[in-house]
């Protein structure tokens, strides 16, 4: 079997998890992701996973509401938490190693992260997923994914959304949306489109990663992106 990548960086939303719930953790979601994880991690590709956790709180949100903001970003780095222990379990259900590195200490379940400590699992074929996003408030998942994905050398990073890619305009809202194959972070950056947190983008574009926006929830689709295959859209540093 031909990857073209060979260590990868897989970034699901919180919402990927929720399923047909509307809110938190639908366990038979988690377990197909977890399938789709485990087909391609026993066939050799490294892989490191980051995991939101808008299906629980996201800080903003909750600052909306009234809440100091920053309590409400050390609440969804909480979410998070929680999400990568949900997948850590359905990963080992599938027979896989796997770590939860958190980058807020919780030593009594989670591992600190620590960047050497991640390569090695990554080398012993052991899943990491990486927890608590950056351990900072402001910032977003998309942002940590990032982050690791630079630190852990990924060839790129697979954004899994529940959409087939990136549109011109909400493809929910407006079903004559036009889809990219192909889009420059500052295209996208320009024309304000929802792929990441211009934080994420741009630190992305000034490393040279690449980002693979893909559907979720079409069985098969990470194995798909990580061969090559023209899956949802490709999102590159430009010139
Ligand atoms: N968060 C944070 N710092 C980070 C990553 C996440 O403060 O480095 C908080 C923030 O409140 C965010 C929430 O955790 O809204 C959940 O993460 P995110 O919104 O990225 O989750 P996703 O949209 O991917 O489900």
């Amino acid at each position: 079997m031909e990857y073209r990548y060979k260590t990868v960086l897989l970034k699901i939303s919180g919402e990927a998890l929720q399923g047909p719930l509307g809110f938190g953790l639908d366990p038979d979601t988690v377990d197909d992701i977890a399938t789709q994880i485990a087909e391609v991690s026993r066939d050799g590709v490294r892989l490191g996973v980051v995991i939101g956790g808008g299906n629980i709180f996201r800080g903003q949100a909750l600052a909306e509401r009234g809440l100091n903001r920053v309590t409400g970003d050390h609440m969804g780095m909480l979410a998070t938490v929680i999400n990568a222990l949900a997948m850590q379990d359905a990963l080992e259900r599938q027979g896989l190693a796997t770590r939860v590195q958190s980058a807020i200490t919780m030593v009594e379940f989670t591992e600190p992260y620590i960047r050497r400590r991640a390569i090695r699992h990554l080398e012993k074929g052991r899943v990491v997923i990486f927890a608590a996003g950056t351990g900072n408030p402001y910032l977003t998942t998309d942002t940590a994914a990032v982050l690791r994905a630079n630190e852990i050398g990924a060839d790129i990073i697979l954004k899994a959304t529940r959409v087939d890619g990136i549109y011109d305009r909400d493809p929910i809202k407006y079903p004559q949306a036009v889809r990219f194959t192909e889009i420059t972070y500052l295209e996208a950056i320009n024309r304000k489109l929802q792929v990441m947190d211009t934080t994420a983008m741009s630190l992305a574009m000034d490393n040279g990663l690449e980002t693979v926006v893909f559907n979720l929830q079409k069985q098969g689709n990470i194995k798909r992106s990580i061969m090559g295959e023209q899956v949802g859209t490709l999102v590159r540093i430009g010139d």
